[in-house]
């Protein structure tokens, strides 16, 4: 197995390296709690492996990012931590995570949109120039969608690295839900920038959409073959 600091190096990591941190992505440094109190737990030696097979990098854009609180921080590492499990099921990594942030001023009301095109126009906006997925969370996303409210939206079949500054959808976007809902639509909402598409007759995946799936917390699968599309998507990499 190739060592912590060659891989580290690999993905775009360098310097003094810490490992829930730099190389795990988490914003606060340590492990986030699980919701329902179980034991949170990550390997470095499945991380490890997975780096050296398809693997996808994102970053985390914290959208209105003076109203973040710890709480806010949490859903986020919690969602980090899940996506990690999610896409482990069929052999896909998460690599680098990166976190960058809008300002409240710097979004002018983008921070708290009320409408599915301001989402789009966020990730017109904005773009990390690097080969990850822009994962936008936005503060206070208040946005109608049938009887309820949209829980986020994306790009489907999302730009390639060179691509992200074209017109239209190019990032994935979330709004903060609670942990184990925002996990859920985070790693959903990528799923859709990797090609995936609903499957709203199954409602244990993670296509599934929320108002239908059987469980916010489990309804988190993927099968092979959604697993063999995004493998086939440009943001999916097996060379780092
Ligand atoms: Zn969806």
């Amino acid at each position: 197995m190739a060592s912590v600091r060659t891989l580290a190096t690999c993905i775009g990591i360098g310097g003094n390296l810490s490992v829930l941190g730099d190389l795990f992505g988490f914003f606060r440094g340590v492990l986030p709690p699980d919701p329902t109190g179980a034991e949170v737990k990550v390997s470095l030696r499945r991380q490890l492996g997975l780096l050296q097979g398809e693997h996808f990098h994102v970053n985390v854009i914290a959208v209105g990012v003076n109203n973040f609180v710890d709480a806010d921080d949490i859903e986020v590492d919690y969602s980090i931590f899940k996506m990690r499990n999610i896409y482990n099921q069929v052999g896909v990594g998460v690599g680098r995570i990166q976190h960058h942030a809008i300002s409240v001023a710097q979004a002018d009301g983008l921070d708290a949109p009320t409408n599915r095109d301001q989402l789009e126009e966020l990730t017109e906006n904005w773009s990390v120039n690097n080969n990850g997925i822009d994962l936008f969370v936005v503060h206070d996303m208040n946005i109608p969608s049938g009887t309820g409210i949209l829980l986020g939206r994306s790009a489907v079949d999302g730009p390639c690295p060179d691509d992200k500054d074209d017109k239209g959808m190019s990032g994935s976007t979330t709004g903060l839900w609670g942990s184990e809902q925002t996990a859920r639509t985070t790693s959903h909402e990528l799923g859709h920038y990797l090609t995936l598409q609903h499957r709203n007759n199954q409602q244990n995946n993670l296509l599934c959409q929320s108002g239908q799936a059987n469980s916010t917390r489990n309804s988190i699968q993927l099968t092979n073959g959604q697993g063999n599309d995004v493998k086939g998507h440009c943001m999916s990499r097996d060379n780092c």
